[in-house]
């Protein structure tokens, strides 16, 4: 669907949509993950270009790039890989990009306009999550659903999306008393932790749809999510696994979000 619409807008700008990707220092994982969003512009036909800044780049440096990809009509998204080196201020930088090239939606802005139910580019993991949800026919109105974990990229707004799809919404965090007493009566769990397999499979109402959003790596290097999975599935009508759930949905969404920035910015209706 991506390609498809990336085509059109070709057809009609005479140039592709363009996501442009800050990157400061060099984290391993950041770099796996700037050459996943590479690959991924390759194969959905977006031009993509790659900003990779050395670690002692400063705040007036980076905030000057940020200015010039702001203003530069060639591109539509403009993303800073997180973590920065602890120099930076990143809220400074995030604040910095324009709100309709923040195609990973984490400027207040942004975050703000979907609190207040205004058309807003929404992150990119919670918007995979209600996608995973629609595409698993998952009911919403009028559900439990449970979140847990807080974070300001995951659990705050993927909690917002599914209250305004009239489900009724619970957040759960580290301070949260009795977690399992209430997953288990939860019709949907949204898992966005960091913990390895922390929500046992016993939790699980049976019946229930579970998102993963955990990705933790184990010593053993494999990769697992915040649930267990095996005990999990065995009670849910409906989960999603780790790897292959939400991370790839994540990456479709950035990529969708950068479409959407691009026909918003060109006026094109999508
Ligand atoms: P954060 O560390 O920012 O937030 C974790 C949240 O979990 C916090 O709100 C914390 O509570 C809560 N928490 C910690 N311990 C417990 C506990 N024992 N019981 C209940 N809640 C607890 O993480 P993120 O939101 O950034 O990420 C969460 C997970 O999702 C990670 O594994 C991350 O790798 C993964 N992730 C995956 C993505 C993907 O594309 N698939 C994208 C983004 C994240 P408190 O606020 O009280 O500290």
């Amino acid at each position: 669907e991506v390609a498809q619409a990336a085509d059109l807008f070709a057809e009609k700008t005479g140039r592709r949509p363009g996501l442009h990707v800050v990157m400061v220092g060099d984290d391993p994982a950041s770099d796996v993950y700037v050459r996943n969003k590479r690959r991924d512009c390759e194969k959905s036909r977006l031009a993509s270009a790659e900003h990779r800044l050395p670690a002692d780049t400063s705040g007036e440096q980076l905030l000057a790039l940020i200015a010039r990809l702001n203003a530069d009509d060639a591109v539509d998204g403009i993303i800073v890989q997180l973590p920065v080196p602890a120099h930076l201020d990143a809220n400074l930088v995030i604040e910095s990009i324009a709100l309709e090239k923040d195609v990973d939606g984490f400027h207040p802005a942004n975050l703000g306009r979907l609190l207040a139910g205004m058309p807003a580019m929404v992150a990119c993991t919670p918007l995979g999550c209600l996608k995973l949800l629609d595409e698993g026919r998952v009911p919403l109105r009028g559900k439990n659903a449970v979140v847990v974990g807080r974070s300001t990229i995951v659990g705050k707004p993927v909690a917002q999306l599914l209250l305004k799809r009239d489900a009724t919404v619970t957040m759960c965090h580290s301070r949260t008393v009795d977690l399992p007493e209430i997953v288990r009566r939860a019709d949907v769990v949204i898992a966005a932790v960091g913990r390895p397999r922390m929500i046992k499979g016993d939790w699980i109402k049976p019946g229930a749809a579970v998102v993963d959003v955990g990705m933790n790596k184990l010593e053993t290097g494999e990769l697992v999510g915040d649930v267990e999975f095996e005990a999990a599935a065995a009670r849910a009508e409906w989960i999603t696994p780790v790897p292959g759930g939400v991370g790839p949905m994540t990456r479709a969404c950035l990529l969708e979000n950068t479409i959407r920035a691009a026909f918003a910015r060109a006026e094109i209706a999508l």
